[in-house]
């Protein structure tokens, strides 16, 4: 399970929490109660934050074209 770290705005501290995915946006109380809290960048390894949206696409070359495979060549 994946471990989630918030601050809390009241007191300021940091605190971490041990939580399922799906509940990792929901809201997180702070060990001393207050409910004034954001989620910080999780600990776990996530790379490629910052990475383009538009991945590569594999190259073709060759195949899918019709021709050499349906038997239009022989
Ligand atoms: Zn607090």
């Amino acid at each position: 399970m994946p471990r989630y770290e918030y601050r809390c705005k009241a007191c300021g501290d940091t605190f971490e929490l041990t939580r399922p995915m799906a509940e990792s946006s929901a809201p997180a109380t702070c060990p001393t109660g207050h409910t004034d809290t954001v989620k910080l960048l999780s600990t776990v390894a996530m790379t490629g934050s910052a990475a383009p949206t538009s991945a590569p696409r594999p190259s073709g070359g060759g195949g899918g074209g019709g021709c050499c495979g349906g038997g239009c060549c022989g």
